[in-house]
């Protein structure tokens, strides 16, 4: 060949290459695929693969013995078919192998990649597993059943790490840290008590909310011998369990049966599961199993071409794509599906846009009714997507199915998440009270709450209380008991904080809207003032739970607190006229709110609620109307709801405490 041949198939090369990229004016562009069977169909007579790529110029499948190592067996051709979509299929049983995509475009060959559809991988999620779905059904996995739960707005939801629930040796696991640990029954700390998913049933809560426990990159699947720790917000194969939790992670199929287990397990014990899912971002940018198949595709951009970062973690998908809306779509429905997931917790949702949430959920609930959706109603940094598109807090009204979290309530209670010393309502700030209000309405509007006064959303932004996540502390920022003793400054005694730490959760389990525990704050959960802790030893994040013998009252009190709740509909009021027209706030001194539920309207065996909260260092007195006698529910003193106390006339309310009386 001379080189005047040489330069002609070059410039023949550059220039389809040119007509490649000129083909479409932008992702918006690009062809979608409207198929439900991306990624791999699998039956003993033949395999098909399938991936969408509308700019690749050539696609292979790459067939290997095992999730790791050298030894590939085969090489297979992909065939381009319509509207991007690639395709190749292998007519015999392939079974018990691996295997990898790999895509070419006009400039660049990338790396292999599992496919962002795939279903089951070996070890570090770096291959992609071709197994019997058969095997990985628990036994009694047929009789699976979502345990007859509440509706949404009756829920109380508890959010826990798989690792920190079970690591710790007081947990008396013998499965620490694993999936496998949340189902086991008769687990005992050293002073006899339950703990693990006894413990769970003890409580009584309704839901479970898991952080991440799809496959993530940090925690080295290879190195479980060491110790290892990631909250896992970094997601790797959306549709993939973490391999870190399973007791082996090279056999693709036990991660996938022990995960069924666990949720097996939970449902056995009357507890839904709610997984927190991380669409908005992924753990690599350049070579994330999206950018591997479709560069640029998944993603926002600056105007400069650079990667957008609403996550602050490097890069922000586009919901808004077809294809990108497509796969969260089909993401939630695979684990509803096949692992029986209960409901799903969207982090940083804010960066996803609202017909994406609203097309998700009705697809969803489509599926399985009794589904639940919540999410953060903010981002980490500005995003090319308008706000006006985004499921952002303040625009909750426009999200059909999905609450949203409210920090106004967060951080009210306690002070600013982001200001160590910052005080809400409970530890020294009363003038927090009208944000507290906020939250015991569950942010919808209510003509006894002064919108201006609140210390963020000016205005209510649920259309119904349901759609207020009430919290106090989670996963993110200091614990609860951390944030009451460092904000204290060393003026809080023992006693000060734990009555501080049941003031604050009983506002939350009081409020309308839906409540939100951080797993351990029932026991006064340390770790030790850290307020960051996604990467931090088992020493700063483990569940100790030798803390349930040492703050065996508080315990109690949640208990009693989240039963009362559950047995008493008008804490849960369904709709917005309901909470404005049966929810009164009572005129009260500084530092003390109060406020009467007129039971009627939700049927309740009680027909009037009075909750008085007292955050200050002396004992409230308040009037009551004349001639009306109120009995004691809750009062501090006793958690188990035997108190004999009545009032008539005046109730006295003691330091720091909640008090729920009724009639
Ligand atoms: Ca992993």
């Amino acid at each position: 060949m001379n080189k005047w041949t040489l330069l002609c198939i070059s410039l023949f090369v550059a220039m389809s290459c040119r007509e490649k990229q000129a083909q479409y004016g932008g992702y918006h562009e690009y062809p979608a695929y409207q198929g439900k069977d991306l990624g791999l169909t699998y039956t003993p007579a033949a395999s098909t693969f399938r991936l969408w790529s509308p700019v690749a110029k050539n696609v292979v499948v790459h067939l290997y013995r095992s999730g790791t190592g050298d030894n590939r067996i085969e090489t297979v051709n992909m065939d381009s078919q319509e509207n991007g979509l690639w395709q190749a299929r292998v007519a015999k049983d392939l079974n018990g192998l691996f295997y990898t995509f790999q895509v070419e475009t006009d400039s660049l060959t990338l790396d292999e990649t599992p496919g962002i559809y795939a279903k089951a991988t070996g070890v570090n999620g770096r291959r992609a597993a071709i197994i019997d779905w058969n095997v990985t059904h628990p036994e009694g996995w047929a009789d699976d059943r979502r345990p007859n739960t509440v509706s949404f707005h009756e829920a109380v939801l508890y959010e826990m790490h798989i690792r920190d629930y079970t690591i710790h040796p007081s947990a008396g696991s013998r499965y620490p840290g694993k999936y496998l640990g949340l189902t086991e029954r008769l687990t005992r700390n050293p002073a006899g008590e339950a703990t693990g998913l006894d413990h769970l049933s003890e409580l009584g809560i309704t839901h479970v909310h898991l952080l991440p426990a799809f496959d993530f990159r940090t925690v080295n699947e290879t190195k479980l011998d060491s110790p290892q720790f990631n909250w896992g917000y970094d997601p790797q194969n959306y549709n993939v369990p973490e391999g870190s939790y399973a007791t082996d992670p090279y056999n693709p199929v036990i991660r996938i049966r022990e995960f069924k287990q666990m949720v097996q397990a939970l449902h056995a014990s009357g507890i839904r599961v709610v997984m927190d899912v991380v669409y908005n971002h992924t753990g690599e940018t350049e070579k994330s199993n999206f950018n591997l198949e479709v560069p640029g595709y998944y993603y926002r951009h600056k105007p400069d071409g650079s990667w957008s970062d609403a996550a602050a973690c490097g890069n922000e998908t586009a919901s808004e794509r077809t294809m990108m809306r497509k796969f969260m779509i089909e993401s939630c429905l695979w684990w509803v599906k096949e692992y029986h997931i209960d409901g799903f917790r969207f982090d940083l949702m804010g960066i996803h846009d609202i017909q994406t949430m609203n097309e998700l959920t009705a697809e969803l609930m489509a599926a399985e009714p009794s589904l639940i959706f919540y999410g953060e109603g903010w981002t980490a940094g500005g995003s090319p997507l308008p706000d006006s598109l985004r499921a952002l807090k303040a625009n909750m009204t426009r999200v059909d199915r999905v609450a949203a979290f409210s920090d106004e309530l967060r951080d009210g209670l306690k002070g600013s998440v982001f200001d160590e010393l910052s005080t809400g309502f409970v530890n020294g700030s009363p003038g927090a009270a009208m944000s507290v209000k906020f939250g015991i309405v569950g942010a919808v509007q209510h003509p006894q709450v002064n919108y201006p006064e609140v210390n963020y959303s000016k205005n209510p932004w649920a259309r119904e209380p349901w759609q207020c996540i009430n919290y106090v502390s989670c996963h993110d920022n200091h614990t609860l008991a951390d944030k009451l003793r460092i904000s204290g400054k060393g003026n809080f005694s023992p006693s000060d904080l734990e009555k501080m730490d049941l003031l604050a959760n009983g506002v939350v389990l009081t409020s309308q809207g839906i409540p939100f525990i951080h797993a351990g704050e029932e026991m006064m959960r340390t770790k030790k003032g850290d307020h960051n802790s996604y990467n931090k030893p088992d020493s700063i994040n483990a569940i100790d739970w030798t803390w349930k013998s040492r703050y065996k009252r508080i315990v109690e009190h949640y208990k009693s607190l989240i039963a009362q709740r559950r047995a008493h509909p008008s804490f849960t009021m369904p709709t917005a006229s309901q909470v404005r027209d049966h929810l009164s706030f009572l005129p009260t001194p500084s530092g003390v709110i109060a406020y009467t539920l007129d039971g009627s309207v939700s049927e309740d065996q009680w027909k009037d609620i009075l909750v008085i909260a007292n955050t200050n260092s002396t004992t409230a007195t308040l009037s009551l109307p004349p001639a009306t006698r109120w009995k004691v529910s809750y009062d501090g003193s006793t958690a188990d709801g035997t108190s004999t106390k009545e009032y008539s006339g005046s109730v006295k309310v003691a330091s720091k405490t909640l008090v729920v009386c009724y009639r």
